[in-house]
């Protein structure tokens, strides 16, 4: 496992920040891509700074198939074969349903739903030629509920889900694990957003006192989720929805 190579997509903030913390201090070679540049280049640094292996390649929109195959490309050259692959670069915004326009929709699927299905094409013929890989797909707790005011974006993780399921079928068989995990609640700078525009109807810690773990999540507690689930003992787990939540959906 250490030495391998991983990609992280969103890696400059939140969620994706602690699992490309995670992955680095776990020993695999840790590729930071972000829309921002300075936020992967920080997070790539911090990295390095605790001793692990990273690179930042940042200005990359996953939305975006050619600067995606760019961006593998470079990973490629400089850490080797991309054999771990999080997609959990995503967007989230708030709109009444008679409001979302195409271009709010469109945009939401781009992101959320071409951005993985981009970067997996760009991964996974690694994956083939190794006879091993571990692709994790962040999506949302918000399409296994509903959520009002969102219907873009959970049609989106809900799309994201399903492909998640689809190709952990088609590529078991070539020793690549698929999974998803669909977070609920966690701290971190895009949920401040929703809370600062009045989004939640609360804040973050009155919803995380009502939760069962009495707690919002931390990005940690999803890094945690997905270490395992690129570890060699997570070879028998596939095409799975690994709900990280606090026990808000059983
Ligand atoms: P965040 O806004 O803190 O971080 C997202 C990162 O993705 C940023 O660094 C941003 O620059 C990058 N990014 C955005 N669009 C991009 C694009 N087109 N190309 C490349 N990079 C891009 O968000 P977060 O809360 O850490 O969310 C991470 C993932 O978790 C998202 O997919 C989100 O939908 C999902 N999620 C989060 C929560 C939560 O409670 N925070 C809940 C459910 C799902």
């Amino acid at each position: 496992m250490p030495g391998r190579t991983a990609v992280v997509t969103g890696g400059g903030s939140g969620i994706g920040r602690a699992i490309a913390h995670r992955l680095a201090a776990d020993g695999f070679a840790t590729a930071i891509l972000d829309l921002d540049t300075e936020a992967a280049e920080k997070v790539a640094d911090e990295a390095r700074e605790r001793g692990g292996t990273a690179l930042a390649v940042g200005g990359v929109d996953v939305s975006d198939r050619a600067r995606v195959d760019d961006a593998f490309t470079r990973v490629r050259d400089t850490l080797g074969p991309v054999l771990v692959l999080v997609n959990n670069a995503g967007m989230s915004a708030n709109k009444r349903f008679l409001d979302v326009t195409d271009e709010l929709w469109d945009r939401t699927m781009q992101i959320n739903v071409n951005g993985p299905f981009y970067c997996c094409q760009a991964a996974v013929p690694d994956m083939v030629d190794a006879g091993w890989g571990r692709i994790v797909n962040i999506s949302s707790s918000s399409a296994q509920t509903g959520s009002p005011f969102m219907t873009h974006y959970v049609a989106s993780k809900a799309g994201l889900i399903g492909f998640t399921k689809a190709l952990a079928l088609e590529l078991g068989p070539r020793g690549i694990t698929v999974n998803t995990i669909p977070p609920g609640l966690v701290d971190t700078p895009m949920l401040r957003r929703s809370e600062e525009r009045g989004y939640l109807s609360g804040t973050v810690e009155h919803h995380g006192s009502r939760l069962p773990v009495r707690r919002a999540g931390r990005p940690e507690d999803i890094a945690a989720a997905c270490a395992f689930l690129v570890s060699e003992g997570a070879g028998y787990v596939t095409g799975q929805i690994i709900g990280v939540n606090g026990g808000r959906v059983t």
